[in-house]
């Protein structure tokens, strides 16, 4: 499984809703990421999660955490 989609099904078990049309969710993950050779995601991805009142990251434990402050870029996945 995806590690970033572990983490989104922890937070949803952790009563964190991320729907579709109210909240924009933003996946970066590091440059050793599988998942740029077409593989599972395996790496530390961020997690940003832009709601209508609030953004915030998604942690390890499928927790809120702050945004992030350490530099990312890399491919982005924008689920709508
Ligand atoms: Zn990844």
């Amino acid at each position: 499984m995806h590690e970033y989609l572990r983490r989104i099904l922890l937070a949803q078990a952790n009563g964190i809703f991320i729907e579709p049309g109210y909240s924009n969710l933003t996946i970066c993950h590091d440059n050793n990421c599988s998942i740029h050779k077409g593989q599972d995601c395996d790496c530390d991805p961020w997690l940003i999660v832009e709601a209508e009142k609030e953004v915030f990251c998604i942690g390890k434990n499928g927790e809120k955490t702050l945004h992030p402050s350490k530099g990312f870029t890399l491919k982005k996945t924008t689920i709508q």
